[in-house]
Formats: structure tokens, C-alpha cells, sequence
């Protein structure tokens, strides 16, 4: 229960890996924050399982993440993971889709930060854990805003590790491969379309040809990775890209 008597607010976190990010600190005894859309009733049930709060609203806007944060409150832990994926040839790509993944993948994480590090100085503790992606550090065809917008938030993440260093205050990415969440499922369709594919040869020649151990990613690896982040032993983890990604970035 090392987390006891600290808050943590996670982003996107009804669903994937947001939500098994959530359970993992709760575990070790943080209060939690949930954010994210979904059905009020399965929303409601997340909140008793985990003793949590849900703070509404879409943080593709600045006064979506101003409202999250000012209804989170003081929090020790901030963990920017929603994002949104949109798959199509640069041509094709609708330029509100450009503006929105950006808005989330990446500027949100850039507001979360400006309004919680006052409290974290203060308090003279904090971590910041951004969930990138493998595309944070290599790109696919036909996912330009979401590689820009991962690739942004690994910098973010840097300078925001270098500003914070001597507060106690951590500034880390995990960046996995493919995990099978929402996010994964929905984006084969349009991959489908993109490439004139079927939904098996997606899933094994498109989504897990890069992956070497031919496995999706389990949202519960990172959330023991994030609850690793929280721990005092990674008090010197600061400005790094971890990835746990089945060996993607390796090749
Ligand atoms: P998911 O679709 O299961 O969950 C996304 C969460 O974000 C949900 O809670 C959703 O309600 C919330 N959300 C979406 N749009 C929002 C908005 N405008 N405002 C507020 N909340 C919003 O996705 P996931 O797969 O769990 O992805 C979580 C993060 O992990 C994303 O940043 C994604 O880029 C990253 N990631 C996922 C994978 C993967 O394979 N699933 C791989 C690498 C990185």
C-alpha cells in the first residue's frame, strides 16, 4: 500500500489500458481519478470497484482538461493515456482527425502537466507517466497524426523530466506495441480498407507482423510498469522512453 494517501489521475481511463493502469494503483492504495467516456451504469460500476471518482468531459479541448483537473484536485500522479487512432493515406487523412489526435495524444498531456506540477513542487513529489507508443519511436504508413502526436509526447516528456529534476518530480513514457483494447479493434476496419486486407491478415500480417513474440501486449503489463514508475526505487527513471512492446523497437 505504498500509495497510500496519494491521488492519481489517469486519462482514458473507462477502458484498456488506462483502466488496468487505474487498477494497478489502486492496488498499492491510491485514490484514483477516472476519466473517459462510456456507459453511466458500467462507469458507476468502475467507481465502486475501485473507490474512484469519474471526472466526464472530452480532453481533445483545454476546457476539458481544465475541468478534469480542477475537479481531480492535488494529485501526486498524473498519467496522460487517452488518445484516439485514425488510419489513411496522407492524401485522404481528414485534417479535423490531424487536429483531434493531436489535441489528445498530445496537447492534453502538455495541460495535465502545466496544471498539476505546481501542487507536485509543492508537495515535493510526483510522477508523470505518459503512455506513448512504439509509433513514439518508429512510424507506420497511414498513421501520420498519431505517429506525430506520440512522437511529440516522447519530447514533451523529456523537457518536462529535465524541468522537474531536482522537485522529486518524474517524467517518463511507457510505450507498448499492440495491447488488445478498443483502441486496437476498431482501428481494423479502416486498416482493412487502407491496405485491402481481411480482418485475419490485419491481425497477423498488419498488427502483429512487427510484434517478434507474435502476442498482443497485456493492459495489465503496463500497469505494473506504471505502478513501478510510482515507486521510490524509480526515483532515478526520469526522461525515459520504456518500452514493453514484445520487442518491436529492437528490429
Ligand atoms: P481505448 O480506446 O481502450 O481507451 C481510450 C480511453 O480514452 C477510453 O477511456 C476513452 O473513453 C478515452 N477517450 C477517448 N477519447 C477521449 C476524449 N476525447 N476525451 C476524454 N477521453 C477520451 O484505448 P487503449 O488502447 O487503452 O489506449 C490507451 C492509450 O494507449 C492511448 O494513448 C494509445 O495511443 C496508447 N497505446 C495503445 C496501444 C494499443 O495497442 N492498444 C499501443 C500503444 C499505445
Amino acid at each position: 500500500m505504498f500509495l497510500k494517501n496519494g491521488r492519481a489521475v489517469i486519462t482514458g481511463s473507462t477502458s484498456g489500458i488506462g483502466l488496468a493502469i487505474a487498477r494497478a494503483l489502486r492496488s498499492a492504495g491510491a485514490d484514483v481519478v477516472l476519466s473517459g467516456f462510456g456507459e453511466p451504469e458500467a462507469i458507476a460500476g468502475l467507481c465502486d470497484e475501485l473507490g474512484a471518482v469519474h471526472v466526464g468531459g472530452d480532453l481533445s479541448t483545454r476546457e476539458g482538461v481544465e475541468q478534469l483537473m480542477a475537479a481531480a484536485g492535488d494529485c501526486d500522479i498524473v498519467v496522460n493515456n487517452a488518445g484516439m487512432q485514425h488510419v489513411a493515406s496522407v492524401e485522404e487523412f481528414p485534417p479535423e482527425k490531424w487536429d483531434a489526435i493531436i489535441a489528445l495524444n498530445l496537447t492534453a498531456a502538455f495541460h495535465t502537466a502545466r496544471l498539476a506540477v505546481p501542487y507536485m513542487k509543492q508537495a515535493g513529489w510526483g510522477r508523470i507517466i505518459n503512455v506513448a507508443s512504439a509509433h513514439s519511436l518508429t512510424a507506420s504508413p497511414f498513421k501520420s497524426a498519431y505517429v506525430s502526436a506520440k512522437h511529440g509526447l516522447d519530447g514533451l516528456t523529456k523537457t518536462l523530466a529535465l524541468e522537474l529534476a531536482t522537485f522529486n518530480i518524474t517524467a517518463n513514457c511507457i510505450s507498448p506495441a499492440y495491447v488488445w483494447t478498443p483502441l486496437v479493434e476498431n482501428q481494423i476496419p479502416d486498416t482493412m480498407v487502407a491496405r485491402g486486407m481481411t480482418r485475419e491478415q490485419v491481425i497477423n500480417d498488419v498488427l502483429l507482423e512487427r510484434q517478434p513474440t507474435k502476442k498482443f501486449v497485456q493492459p495489465s503489463d503496463i500497469g505494473a510498469m506504471a505502478l513501478f514508475l510510482c515507486r521510490d526505487e524509480a526515483a532515478n527513471v526520469t526522461g525515459s522512453n520504456i518500452t514493453v512492446d514484445g520487442g518491436w523497437t529492437a528490429q
